[in-house]
């Protein structure tokens, strides 16, 4: 999930973004209004939305947010003394709030559940035929026993597994590994989609040629997997 963090304080920023690098969550940081602005071009799932920025209030923000083709799911982050500001931005379209200083689990479930809602599922695990993802364990099992991944594997499951039945392009699966800045590597995609198929069996991701990959979840019976 690609995440916009607009927050001046770096300190804060780096711990935020290390922390969800494991939740495979992508985060962009924007220091200020202006950089903010910049980020735009890109689609988030996600922004998180200091309110206090060094060139205006974080509340400025959001009419663009909100008119985006697909708009993100907005979560402020406030300090205890700025309710006003916090019932502003619920009212101008933000979803949710953060209290500062805020726990980083709390943060990550919370974008747990935005991933959830937002794919429209009810369940916090994601089933992939007989793969079954636990985003708050990170952990992926292939028919009941559980499959070791490095953090690049589980970041291109989990893209699979928030769109289910879809088919993804190069374009998507490499947006899913960026927070690793792996796209350095020209054919990073078809390394991860070949590691993964070794795990998960030949057949379990269908190459659909010039348009992407999609995720078999018919079963995997006769997958031929090699462990
Ligand atoms: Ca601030």
């Amino acid at each position: 999930m690609r995440v916009l963090l607009v927050e001046d304080d770096a300190v804060l920023a780096s711990a935020v973004r290390d922390y969800l690098a494991r939740d495979a969550c992508a985060v962009d940081w924007a220091a200020n209004l202006a950089a903010a602005h910049a980020c735009l071009v890109t689609s988030y799932a996600a922004v998180l939305l200091d309110l206090g920025l060094p060139d205006g209030s974080g509340l400025s923000l959001l009419p663009s947010l909100m008119r985006q083709a697909e708009p993100p799911t907005v979560v402020i982050l406030t300090a205890q003394d700025r309710l006003s500001d916090r019932v502003r931005g619920l009212d101008a379209g933000a979803d949710d709030y953060l209290v500062k200083p805020f726990d980083l689990p709390e943060l990550s479930a919370r974008l747990r559940a935005i991933a959830r809602r937002r794919s429209g599922r009810r369940s916090p695990r994601i089933e992939l035929g007989d793969v079954v993802i636990d985003p708050a364990l990170r952990e992926v099992r292939l028919g009941g026993i559980a499959v070791e991944l490095t953090a690049h594997e589980y970041a291109l499951v989990l893209a699979f597994g928030e769109q289910p039945r879809r088919v993804l392009s190069r374009g998507q699966l490499e947006e899913a590994l960026y927070t690793f800045d792996a796209t350095a590597i020209s054919n990073v995609v078809e390394v991860y989609i070949s590691r993964l198929r070794r795990k998960f069996g030949r057949d379990s991701i269908r190459t659909i040629r010039g348009v992407g990959y999609s995720w078999n979840v018919e079963g995997t019976a006769e997958r031929g997997v090699a462990r």
